[in-house]
């Protein structure tokens, strides 16, 4: 009987293997078809021939033309691969890994193998990789160790109109590789038309321009300002889908960020139910940079015949990522920006009116694959006098300090005269060196100290790499380097559902067993979780966010961001003084706690403290003797510190 019952086994298996192996190969078949469809194909000798021609080449199409995906396995198929990597980089980790998944199908490969990518925290790639997706400041840490990009035959800067800080500081790099190596070949790909700026950077660099195809879109708008754009935009999309007959075509919806795109998925869910099987089914798919890998692909699956998919997204779906069967979008004219004052040195999330740019490609995305509808949740008037042309881009918003150690580590030493296609402000850059020189990454003639080598080593922000490198003294290495990414990962790990926020506020409090900061709660979170093997049944039962738990390190040293309480509650910055208050998230939010450091100042309501811990003054004058003066903090230690001491040591 044994014997039968694996015979029959076997038989099943080999033809199950069978099956595997035939259904494989028709998907595989389906995709190389589906490749020739895409408006690049017809260019592609031409455009092969335009790269051999010049060494830099601009190139522009719109999106879901097939530039990410198709062009470097061209220059693959081409021999570009013989002699080196094709490197691509996106603005965007999901982007990086979405399109790596979806080349090495197309090529028949195992992702990882001869297409990878390489995003902070992940390198999905081996000694085989010769197409390689990665997010651009990666390719920025690589040239920390190959300076002349030797590994790469071709570097593709794609979505460049997006201009991250990364992009701009990789331009001014790039185009000395360029210079230096004339075997190297660079493709600058935006999907907008302004490429002119791109070419007049890149030495007047020829534009190649893919002609795509595009359906009329009908643009609708309000007829007065929204109040509340997130109920308009799920009105809209439930009024759509209620009133056109299921299979014409797809929504998305674009929102700022992932707390309001659950919001709304839950709303969505909540309407949807109540209106039961009167109405077809809506497939709800929301997509988003910290969505977990294994949720990223359901994005891309086939909408169920009958069913309507909805998409929620963030900026990501405007031009990284194309979701084919989009017919209507809905556009809420906001955007999730960082904006950052140099002066305060504050820096923070806001959410801001998009651009004209910015509302013309995400009302783009309904006319892909036949005529579309966009309905844009603000007036005609909005549009034509408010919104700016273009986003400012982000080189001249943000904090530069990891950029100037970065640079810095590069030998570059004039950053002022540094070759950036919109140079930062004046005023940002020196921002950026008074933190490094508090950190001591610079010395007072603003030149790298060795510490701050060391320091440029880390993909961190440079508080974070001091925080690590400075642990090595205090013999806590281990607790900070879990503490650092714990804070490194984005996002909250706790986890505070609607209607268990009681009980997760009760699960959070454990951390803070003895009135400990958040630090000391985050690597006890940490910790504990390690203990428990990092199962995810802890993580449950403790409201953690399993997920956000898989990086992690520990924390010290933040001396630069320190304040003291004042007599009305609020805090003092001790250095460029400024009020700040304890974020109510925080477990110190009670305690009130005479000094503290904190990680970050956020801006919403009051500007706040996030990630705070208590320290002693003197600790203060004594890691940063440079930085902290016995005056700043004298008023409170000058009975316990004698003057001086804490200049006294030498570090
Ligand atoms: P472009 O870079 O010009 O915007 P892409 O190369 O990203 O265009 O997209 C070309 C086609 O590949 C689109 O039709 C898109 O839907 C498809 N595609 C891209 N990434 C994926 C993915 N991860 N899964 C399924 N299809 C994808
Ligand atoms: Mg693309």
């Amino acid at each position: 009987i044994q014997g039968q019952f694996m015979g029959g086994e076997n038989v099943d298996d080999h033809k199950e293997e069978e099956d595997e192996r035939s259904m494989a190969k028709s998907v595989h078949e389906k995709l190389l078809a589906d490749r020739k469809t895409l408006p690049v194909y017809p260019y592609r000798e031409s455009l092969l021939q335009a790269i051999e021609d010049h060494q830099i080449l601009v190139i522009v199409g719109e999106t879901g033309s097939g530039k990410t995906t198709q062009i470097p396995q061209y220059l693959h198929e081409a021999g570009y691969t013989k002699h080196g990597k094709i490197g691509c980089t996106q603005p965007r980790r999901v982007a990086a890994m979405s399109v790596a998944a979806r080349v090495s199908q197309e090529l028949n490969v195992k992702l990882g193998h001869e297409v990878g990518y390489s995003i902070r925290f992940e390198d999905c790639t081996s000694d085989k990789t010769v197409i390689k997706y990665m997010t651009d400041g990666m390719l920025l840490r690589e040239f920390l160790s190959d300076p002349d990009l030797k590994s790469y035959s071709v570097v593709m800067v794609d979505e460049a109109h997006e201009r991250t800080l990364s992009t701009d500081v990789l331009f001014g790099l790039i185009k000395d590789v360029a210079r230096s190596r004339r075997d190297f070949k660079l493709l600058i790909s935006s999907a907008t038309l302004d490429a002119e700026k791109f070419s007049d950077f890149f030495d007047s660099a020829p534009i190649f321009k893919i002609p795509g195809r595009r359906f009329p879109v009908e643009i609708n708008y309000t007829k007065a300002p929204e109040a509340d754009y997130l109920d308009a935009a799920i009105v809209t999309a439930l009024q759509i889908h209620v009133t056109q007959p299921p299979g014409d075509g797809d929504i998305l919806i674009f929102l700022t960020g992932q707390e309001e795109i659950e919001t709304a998925e839950e709303i969505l869910k909540q309407r949807t139910r109540s209106l039961g099987c009167k109405i077809p089914e809506l497939v709800i798919c929301p997509i988003y940079a910290n969505l977990p890998t294994e949720l990223q692909g359901k994005v891309f699956d086939p909408t169920p015949d009958g069913a309507r998919k909805v998409v929620l997204a963030t900026n990501i779906a405007e031009t990284s990522l194309t979701i084919d069967g989009i017919k209507y979008v809905i556009d809420p004219g906001f955007v999730k920006l960082k904006s950052y004052n140099p002066r305060t040195g504050m820096e923070s999330l806001q959410v801001t009116p998009i651009s004209k740019a910015s509302a013309n490609q995400r009302a783009g995305r309904s006319g892909r694959t036949g005529p579309g509808k966009c309905f844009r949740l603000y007036t005609a008037y909005n549009y034509y006098h408010e919104l700016e042309d273009n986003t400012v881009p982000e080189i001249q918003r943000t904090n530069l300090a990891n950029v100037v150690l970065s640079l810095k580590s590069l030998g570059i030493d004039d950053l002022v005269h540094f070759n950036f296609m919109d140079p930062p402000p004046s005023e940002a850059l020196l921002k950026a060196f008074e933190l490094l020189y508090a950190l001591n990454a610079v010395n007072k003639f603003g030149e790298l100290t060795k510490l701050g080598r060391k320091m440029a080593e880390f993909p961190l922000d440079p508080m974070l790499s001091k925080m690590i490198v400075a642990s090595d003294k205090y013999k806590c290495s281990d607790e900070i380097i879990s503490i650092a990414s714990m804070l490194s990962i984005g996002s909250s790990v706790f986890y505070r559902p609607k209607n268990k926020q009681l009980h997760a506020d009760n699960a959070r409090l454990n951390f803070h067993t003895g009135n400990v900061g958040d630090h000391v709660a985050l690597l006890r979170v940490y910790n504990s979780w390690m203990e428990s093997n990092y199962s995810t049944q802890w993580c449950y039962e403790n409201y953690i966010h399993v997920r956000s738990m898989k990086r992690a390190r520990d924390i010290r040293g933040y001396f630069s961001q320190s304040a003291k309480l004042q007599k009305n509650g609020s805090y003092m910055k001790v250095k460029n003084p400024q009020t700040v208050f304890i974020h109510p998230s925080s477990g110190l939010a009670e305690v009130v706690p005479m000094w503290v450091v904190y990680h970050e100042l956020v801006q919403t309501s009051k500007e706040y403290m996030r990630q705070v811990s208590e320290v002693k003054p003197e600790w203060l004058v004594e890691v940063a003797p440079h930085y902290y003066q016995v005056k700043d903090v004298e008023d409170l230690v000058s009975k316990k510190l004698p003057r001086g001491k804490g200049r006294a040591s030498k570090d």
